[in-house]
């Protein structure tokens, strides 16, 4: 069962690509026989294209790499040999730490937002998917619009109402665009410094940001994942034990094009007494806990709750992170660094800290390992879409709630400014219609109808360290306003309400400044100047 759209290669470009890609009909795809930049950079290039990968490779690739010589090269040569080298291997050293130690790219293609947030959840994989801000979803795959289309909801009788509400909220969505470009068009006019191509590439995605929030989760996205083998393996237990069927569809896929390229570090996968086991632990587990908090939450009223709440910090923390700074400096034990640092003045706690941070000339600059000693757990309710972008930060942990309508939605000032409330209200009234009418019967499938502009709950909890990186980066003004604001009320938070100055000073590249005009120009500005240089 696929409701994927295959694409039509002819005969010459089959006979190019099949040498780099396990299959040419399937949504999920390793890449093989590539050189390694060659591969990231194909992923990299799914954030700003609503092509293919293979597509992309025939169009922007192939004409760039010699490719002769590699008529004979098999996805699986040598696969044999490999596999009785690695079982040698594996009794000596046993089979966890070698399957760290071989890593595969693999394409997942026309995902839904629901199931890419599925696919990242792992901490220690790395990933790239298709950017809203660049990807025009007015587009059809195949005649059709770009969302999921879930087989059992598409065989019961709200399959003709989902297609139905679907494609009206894209038709909204693809009416606004426009209107949107040119009502940033009258209100930021062209300077003469900024080429036409900079210029409207700021204009588009400025559109694409303030009406992002129509689209629904069910939407679909390319992701390209790379990962090592037990990466791959923890994935795929959660996957196949994952209530929504489209996760349970993709995990099917993904180990079948696996298999063709690390067959051995995914042998557990559906053992019954190994993987089997662990998937069933795992659902088990969540059964368990729905029932639980069904019985004792289910009457309970969310209170009101601001964008960001800071529910837990140490109000020591400032004193141990710098006797943490000194710690690998001195020969005391910890406990009697913290003594110390108790008792210095604040200059003196003060010259510890700029001389552990240094002359920080970039974000990327970035303090050492004492950071990671003070602690701050965010509780943010946020819209979807940025929520779908802050989920991406790896080293910390993030749990969220179940996507519903309950929690309200956000609407940009500029979609009321540009005389497009009506619309954008409809089509969040009519999501949240379609939601109610699934959840009753489809309530896994029903988080798809969930336009991003809806609110979702989540937790991210992240040490100073991590902060720092996730607060600088995001409230960089080319970001998009709704994690910016996410990232600003964190440091605010860190500041005032922790009352851990030192570490608020430490970030000095945080942004506090408003939404800008054309927040992508400086950026396009960049690139074309890069551009040019090149040629
Ligand atoms: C303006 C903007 C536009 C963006 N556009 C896109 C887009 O179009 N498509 C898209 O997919 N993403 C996009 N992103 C998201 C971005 O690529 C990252 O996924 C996201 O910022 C989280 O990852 P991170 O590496 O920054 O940080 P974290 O996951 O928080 O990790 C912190 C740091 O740990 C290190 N680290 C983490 N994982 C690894 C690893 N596997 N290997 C080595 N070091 C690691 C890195 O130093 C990293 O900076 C965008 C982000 C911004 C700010």
């Amino acid at each position: 069962m696929t409701l994927y759209v295959a694409e039509e290669f002819s005969e010459p470009e089959t006979d190019v690509l099949r040498r780099y890609f396990t299959n040419l009909d399937q949504p999920v795809f390793a890449l093989v026989n590539l050189p390694e930049v060659v591969k990231g950079a194909l992923f990299a290039r799914y954030s700003r294209s609503s092509k293919s990968l293979r597509r992309l490779f025939l169009d922007e690739f192939v004409g760039d790499l010699d490719i002769t010589g590699d008529d004979t090269i098999d996805a699986t040569m040598g696969l044999e040999r490999a596999e009785q080298l690695y079982d040698r291997v594996f009794l000596e050293y046993g089979d966890d730490s070698v399957a760290q130690l071989g890593g595969v790219h693999l394409a997942c293609e026309q995902a839904s937002n629901v199931l890419t947030k599925v696919l990242e959840w792992g901490r220690l994989m790395s990933y790239l998917e298709q950017s809203t801000r660049y990807i025009a979803y007015d587009t059809r795959l195949g005649g059709r619009y770009r969302y999921w289309r879930d087989p059992d909801v598409a065989r019961s009788h709200l399959g003709t109402r989902y297609v139905a509400d679907m494609d009206r909220i894209f038709d909204a969505y693809s009416e606004a665009v426009p209107i949107m470009q040119d009502w940033f068009r009258a209100r930021i006019p062209k300077t003469s410094d900024d080429s036409d191509f900079v210029y409207r590439q700021a204009i588009r995605a400025k559109a694409f940001d303030a009406v992002r929030g129509m689209l629904p989760a069910a939407s679909l996205s390319n992701v390209g994942i790379y990962g090592s083998g037990q990466g791959y393996e923890n994935l795929l237990l959660r996957m196949r034990a994952h209530p929504l069927p489209e996760a349970r569809h993709y995990a099917t896929l993904m180990l079948a094009e696996l298999r063709k390229v690390i067959p051995s570090f995914l042998r557990r996968v559906d053992l019954e007494d190994r993987g089997v086991a662990a998937s069933n632990y795992l659902a088990d587990v969540d059964e368990r806990m729905q029932a639980v908090a069904g019985d004792l939450l289910a009457t309970v009223n969310p209170d009101p709750a601001p964008t960001v709440t800071l529910v837990d910090h140490d109000p020591e923390g400032e004193i141990k992170l710098v006797a943490s700074m000194l710690y690998a400096h001195s020969d005391l034990p910890e406990r009697q660094l913290e003594s110390l640092v108790r008792a210095m003045s604040v200059d003196d706690r003060m010259a510890v800290v700029r001389a552990y941070v240094g002359d920080r000339r970039n974000r990327r600059h970035k303090p050492g390992r004492a950071l990671e000693r003070p602690t701050y757990r965010f509780d943010v309710l946020a819209d979807y879409g940025a929520f779908r972008d802050l989920q991406r930060h790896r080293m910390l942990t993030i749990e969220w709630q179940r996507l519903t309508p309950g929690n309200g939605y956000t609407r940009p000032e500029a979609v009321d400014l540009a005389g497009m409330t009506a619309g954008f209200d409809r089509a969040m009234d009519r999501s949240a219609a379609l939601w109610e009418a699934l959840d009753d019967g489809y309530p896994e499938q029903a988080a798809y109808a969930v336009a991003l502009a809806y609110k979702v709950r989540f937790v991210m909890q992240m040490n100073a360290r991590e902060a720092m990186h996730l607060i600088e980066l995001r409230t960089s003004t080319q970001g998009h306003p709704a994690y910016r604001h996410v990232g600003q009320e964190m440091y605010r938070l860190i500041e005032s309400e922790a009352g851990h100055p030192a570490v608020a000073e430490m970030m000095k590249y945080v942004d506090l400044s408003p939404e800008a005009d054309l927040e992508r120009l400086e950026s396009e500005r960049r690139s074309e100047q890069r551009r040019m240089s090149r040629d």
